[in-house]
C-alpha cells in the first residue's frame, strides 16, 4: 500500500515537473517572438516621499500582454529570460524605453516624475561591456545620468562578488545612482554594504507586510532603517498598502515608500496626468494625520 502510494506520489510529481517544463518552454518561444516583435512596454510605479506625499521618483516595470494568453507578471517571465539570456536584449530594451520617455516627457514641457528606478537582471548587470553600452545610450539619448537609478539584487554581489561591485562602481563614475532592490532576502549579512557603491536600498515588501501584526516584523525593519540611516543611505519601503504601515514607517525613519496605498504601476500617459494632480497621502500633517501607530 504504502509502495503503490509512493508510486501514484511519483506520478503526480512527473506529470506537474512535465507540465512546469512544457509553460515555461511555451514562455521562453513566446518571449522570444515578443522581443522581436516588441511587445513589451513599460509602466511605472511613483515612489512618494512618506512625510509630505510629494513625488520623489518612479520605478519602471515591464509589462507584457502576450497575443494568446493575456498579461504575463514580470515575475514570471524576467526569470525565463534571465534562464535562456533573452533578458539582454529586453533589459537593453527596458533602458533605452526609460531614456526616450525621458526625453518624450521632457519635449511635452512636462515635468520630470524625479529619479527613474531601472531593475538590472544579474545576467544584464554583468554582461561584458554593460557600462560602455550605458554610456553610449546616455550620450545617444541625451538622458541625464542623474535622472537614472539602476536597481540591483543581493544575489548579484553573492554571485558574482567584487566584480558586481566593479562594475557598480563604473556605472556610478558615469552618474547613476545604485540601489539594492529587496533588500533583506539575501543572505547576506548587513554588514558589508558599507562597501556597496549603492546610495539607496528598498525594504522588500515581505517585511513591510508584516509591519502591523506582528513584532519580529517591526523589529527586522527598524534595524534596517537604522542601519541605513547609519551609511547615509536613501531608504525605500516596496508595497506599502495600508496607511498604518506607512505611519509605522515614517515612525521609525523611512522616509520614502512605493505602494498600492499611492498608485499601482500605470502607463507614461496616466503617470504624466499624475504629475501635474495633488500630491499622495502623507503621513505629516496630511490625510492620514491622526492615523493610530
Ligand atoms: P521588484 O523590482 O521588486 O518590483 C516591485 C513589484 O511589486 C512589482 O511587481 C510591483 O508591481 C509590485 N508592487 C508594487 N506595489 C505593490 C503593493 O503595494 N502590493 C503588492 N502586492 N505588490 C506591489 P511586478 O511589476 O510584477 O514586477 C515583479 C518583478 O519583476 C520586479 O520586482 C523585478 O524583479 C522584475 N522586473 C520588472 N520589470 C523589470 C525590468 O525591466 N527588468 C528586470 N530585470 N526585472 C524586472
Ligand atoms: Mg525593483
Ligand atoms: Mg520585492
Ligand atoms: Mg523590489
Amino acid at each position: 500500500r504504502a509502495k503503490e502510494q509512493g508510486q501514484s506520489r511519483f506520478k503526480v510529481f512527473n506529470k506537474r515537473m512535465r507540465e512546469e517544463a512544457l509553460r515555461l518552454l511555451t514562455i521562453e518561444t513566446d518571449l522570444r517572438r515578443a522581443v522581436e516583435r516588441q511587445e513589451m512596454r513599460l509602466h511605472y510605479q511613483p515612489v512618494v516621499a512618506l512625510e509630505d506625499g510629494g513625488l520623489h521618483g518612479v520605478e519602471a516595470l515591464l509589462r507584457w500582454t502576450r497575443t494568446e494568453g493575456g498579461d504575463i507578471s514580470p515575475a514570471e517571465f524576467v526569470p525565463v529570460a534571465e534562464d535562456t539570456g533573452l533578458i539582454t536584449s529586453i533589459g537593453a530594451f527596458a533602458l533605452e524605453e526609460v531614456c526616450l520617455q525621458l526625453s518624450r516627457w521632457n519635449e511635452a514641457g512636462l515635468p520630470q516624475p524625479g529619479v527613474v528606478h531601472v531593475n538590472i537582471s544579474g545576467r544584464q548587470f554583468m554582461q561584458p561591456g554593460l557600462p560602455y553600452a550605458v554610456e553610449m545610450l546616455l550620450d545617444r539619448t541625451g538622458t541625464d545620468p542623474r535622472a537614472l537609478r539602476f536597481e540591483v539584487t543581493e544575489s548579484v554581489l553573492m554571485r558574482h562578488g567584487s566584480q558586481a561591485i566593479t562594475v557598480m562602481a563604473q556605472l556610478r563614475d558615469l552618474g547613476i545612482r545604485l540601489c539594492l532592490d529587496d533588500f533583506g532576502t539575501g543572505y547576506s549579512s548587513l554588514g558589508y554594504l558599507k562597501r556597496l557603491p549603492v546610495d539607496s536600498i528598498k525594504i522588500d515588501r515581505s517585511f513591510v507586510a508584516g509591519l502591523e501584526h506582528d513584532r519580529d516584523g517591526q523589529a527586522i525593519v527598524r534595524s534596517i532603517v537604522s542601519l541605513g540611516l547609519h551609511l547615509g543611505l536613501e531608504i525605500v519601503a516596496e508595497g506599502v498598502e495600508t496607511p498604518t504601515q506607512a505611519e509605522i514607517l515614517a515612525s521609525l525613519g523611512c522616509r520614502y515608500a512605493q505602494g498600492f496605498l499611492y498608485a499601482p504601476p500605470v502607463s507614461a500617459d496616466d503617470l504624466a496626468a499624475m504629475l501635474g494632480a495633488a500630491p499622495f497621502p502623507s503621513t505629516g500633517g496630511g490625510v492620514f494625520a491622526g492615523g493610530s501607530v
